[in-house]
């Protein structure tokens, strides 16, 4: 078959994810074919550097034979058998004490899943039964914040904070509040907060928390989740004071903390889980992707302490659980890749190296006309599109950021964009040479936009 005729097979019975159905009939898709280290090919025979890394998981890179192999060695093995009552098999349990050494020391459980959804799910579901074991079934709120993304399950898009999520598809779970989001660019320098620097403005986002939390009455709410660095909503790289506010308000009133480390676990910010970064120290953390780096579909929960002593001591039989909970095969490759990612050092080369040359070498880009800003952390990395004819932000129906995307594709680069904020997000393994490239195009890709 040729890319025409996948095209029509496509256009004809694929209804594919976050996608206008009818704009994909007109256009066709690309059709990617293969991939190694940090460059996926298409059908047309197109190299391409995915500075995306899939969606936020291939960390290691495409082709990894090791990843291949685990997955062909535990298929043949054995290929399922599941978690349920009292069974378990062998990768699983490494996978989870594996994952446990690598958390911070206050967490040494985990429960699986099958994505990042269902691990929001599951946190969900686990959050409002450790407050009814305590005595407190009342406290069923979560709070969560505008624009995040969480998922797209029903509770997954009910946490998340996109507008259009919760437009469709029926009425999202009840008892979610969302707040502010630390976005200084867009909702500080370009919002209601314009006379603010960013410190005031991140304080001001956890003082919106508080209010929050008194306005549902302290004693309803039961946690608030958020990501370290807020990523589908845009790499929003929180001011230095926001998390510290954040941090303070939650332990006043005794709510719990969910860090959702489904983008920011497992190296992105430079360190094993975005929480260490901040000095968060979650009550729970879903993950998810680049947990097997996207080879095989798996997620999970884990658990601090607080929470699963008292789920494991006083709790009883927790009714939920996936077929796929812990999967075998997606078990084993998860446990390979963590066991590379720490033999090649990765996290600390993100760090020390990696981190650090992509800043420096991104920033650059802020002197670009239509840059407003530049910024990264660790191998995520932002840029604001602004006019510059008015200094303003575009004209949000001129569609610059969609523009801008479709230009680096066809330069060879994959960026996303989110509305007008072109975003980053490569393979970990990403060398020096690839970084230079990869600004390189988007540059060529900002000249062209313009
Ligand atoms: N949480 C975050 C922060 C995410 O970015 C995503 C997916 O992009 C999810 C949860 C949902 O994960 P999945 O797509 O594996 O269900």
């Amino acid at each position: 078959m040729n890319t025409r005729d996948y095209q029509a097979l496509d256009r004809a019975h694929h209804l594919h994810p976050f996608t206008d159905f009818k704009a994909l009939g007109e256009e066709g898709s690309r059709i990617i074919t293969r991939a190694e280290g940090v460059y996926i090919h298409d059908s047309e025979g197109h190299r391409i550097l995915d500075a995306m890394a899939g969606l936020w998981c291939v960390n290691l890179g495409y082709g990894r034979q090791e990843l291949v192999d685990a997955a062909t060695a535990q298929l043949q093995q054995l290929p399922y058998y599941n978690n349920f009552f009292k069974t378990t098999h062998p990768p699983a349990v490494r996978l989870a004490a594996k994952l446990c050494d690598l958390a911070p020391a206050h967490i040494n459980h985990v429960f699986f899943t099958g994505s990042g959804s269902e691990a929001n799910d599951t946190m969900l579901r686990m959050v409002r039964r450790y407050w009814a074991l305590k005595g407190q079934p009342q406290k069923q709120w979560i709070i969560a914040r505008e624009n995040g993304y969480h998922g797209s399950t029903l509770a997954g898009m009910s946490l998340g904070g996109m507008a259009p999520m919760h437009d469709q598809g029926g009425p999202p779970v009840p008892k979610i509040a969302h707040v502010r989001q630390p976005y200084w660019f867009g909702e500080g320098r370009f919002g209601e907060g314009g006379d603010q620097d960013p410190e005031a403005f991140g304080r001001a986002c956890a003082e919106a928390l508080e209010a929050q939390i008194l306005e549902l009455g302290e004693q309803n709410v039961a946690a608030f989740l958020a990501e370290p660095v807020q990523g589908a909503g845009g790499a929003i790289i929180p001011p230095a004071s926001y998390w510290p506010a954040v941090k303070a308000v939650l332990a006043k009133y005794d709510i719990l903390l969910v860090v959702d480390e489904v983008i920011c676990g497992f190296g992105r910010l430079g360190e094993w889980f975005g929480s260490v970064h901040y000095d968060l120290k979650p009550d729970l953390m879903p993950i998810a992707k680049g947990l097997s780096s996207g080879y095989l579909p798996i997620g999970g929960v884990l658990v601090g302490d607080r929470v699963a002593d008292t789920l494991i001591e006083e709790g009883g039989e927790f009714f939920h659980g996936f077929t796929y909970s812990g999967h075998p095969a997606c078990a084993a490759v998860a446990l390979k890749n963590l066991e590379l990612m720490d033999a090649e050092d990765i996290v600390e080369r993100v760090r020390d190296d990696l981190g650090p040359y992509l800043a420096r070498r991104w920033a650059e880009l802020a002197d670009h006309p239509i840059v407003g800003e530049a910024r990264s952390l660790g191998l995520m990395g932002a840029l604001e599109l602004i006019d510059p004819e008015t200094g303003e932000r575009f004209d949000k129906a001129l569609g610059a950021g969609n523009l801008c995307r479709d230009i680096c594709f066809e330069l060879g680069l994959v960026m996303r964009s989110v509305g007008d904020t072109m975003i980053i997000s490569p393979p970990l393994v990403i060398t020096r040479g690839e970084i230079d490239e990869l600004v390189t195009k988007a540059r060529a890709a900002l000249d062209a936009t313009l």
